[in-house]
């Protein structure tokens, strides 16, 4: 991905229109009187493949936003403060916070919690 330049040469993906940068901002007042966009929402809409756009959180689906034209790297700040997500003990899944609220779980779901307490179970009586 090459992230949005306004010292470059810009082209309107949507008209062909072509200036040579937008230092002092024309492409982006083209965008709106031409076709009623911010520049934020052109970029997302033309300027970025999806995937560019995808938060670097692990385990998020959500969408980014841009901040002076370049994607921010996590769609919330949630997602920027909750580090690498926690990895189930048993079964390796990666998992966190928002679907097991408690930082302490070692297991991704109810089904290995109770796996794994029967394993113990299991070892404790040998
Ligand atoms: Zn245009
Ligand atoms: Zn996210
Ligand atoms: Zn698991």
């Amino acid at each position: 991905m090459k992230p949005y330049d306004a010292k470059e040469s810009q082209e309107c993906k949507i008209c062909g229109f072509i200036i040579s940068h937008n230092k002092q901002g024309w492409f982006t007042s083209h965008l709106k009187n031409e076709h009623g966009l911010t520049l934020e929402s052109y970029l997302i809409a033309h300027f970025y493949e999806p995937e560019d756009l995808n938060c670097s959180y692990e385990l998020c689906d959500g969408t980014v936003g841009l901040n002076r034209g370049k994607p921010k790297k996590y769609c919330s700040t949630s997602c920027s403060s909750k580090g690498e997500p926690l990895v189930c003990v048993l079964c390796g899944t990666k998992f966190d916070t928002s679907t097991r609220p408690h930082r302490s779980t070692k297991t991704c779901s109810d089904s290995c919690a109770s796996k794994l307490r029967s394993m113990k179970a299991a070892a404790w009586h040998k």
